[in-house]
């Protein structure tokens, strides 16, 4: 049985227009309505196998700490939207893609195959900046930052959970 005959109609509608919502704020869905919509079964499908929402195109490590960045917003969809036009899965596409005058293509895996943590490759300069009163949290998904004391719920900008943030500082 393929996973769009798993997940129910209803269900895959219901998440299609949470992800349209969510998307309005300076994203977009596949127009391709019927090529989106079997992406979002895959997620479901997915949330249902292993706990939480991986990537439908990519092959999960059925464990949610090494899945992390590719729980879906994954953290490679924003440079891949830049450079391509798409993300990975095209279930998000540009702009440009959008008005036509970019064309979708086959786009590179950008994961890297042994994974390090971001904050390893964050060359920032810490002795430039003063002792702060809260720690920065970074979201891995879409670069939001805030100051709090622990990371925010949901991030506002691209609506993944906290367990995307990172301490930034
Ligand atoms: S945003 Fe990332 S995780 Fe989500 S469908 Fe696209 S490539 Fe896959």
């Amino acid at each position: 049985m393929s996973s769009e005959e798993n997940s129910t109609t209803r269900e895959i509608d219901l998440r299609y227009e949470q992800l349209k919502q969510e998307a309005a704020i300076g994203y977009h869905l596949n127009p391709d309505i019927e090529f989106t919509k079997a992406l979002i079964a895959g997620l479901i499908e997915n949330e249902r196998r292993y706990g939480y929402g991986s990537c439908p195109c990519r092959l999960a490590a059925k464990n949610k700490d090494d899945d992390l960045d590719i729980i879906c917003p994954c953290d490679y969809r924003d440079p891949d939207l830049t450079d391509f036009g798409s993300c990975y899965c095209a279930l998000y596409v540009s702009e440009d893609v959008m008005k036509g005058t970019k064309k979708l293509s086959s786009i590179p895996e950008r994961r890297p195959p042994a994974r390090k943590p971001i904050t390893e490759k964050i060359a920032f300069p810490r002795a430039c900046v003063e002792p702060l009163a809260y720690p920065i949290w970074r979201c891995k998904v879409c670069g939001y930052l805030c100051a709090r004391e622990g990371p925010p719920e949901i991030c506002p900008i691209c609506k993944a959970k906290q367990e995307r943030f990172e301490k930034f500082l």
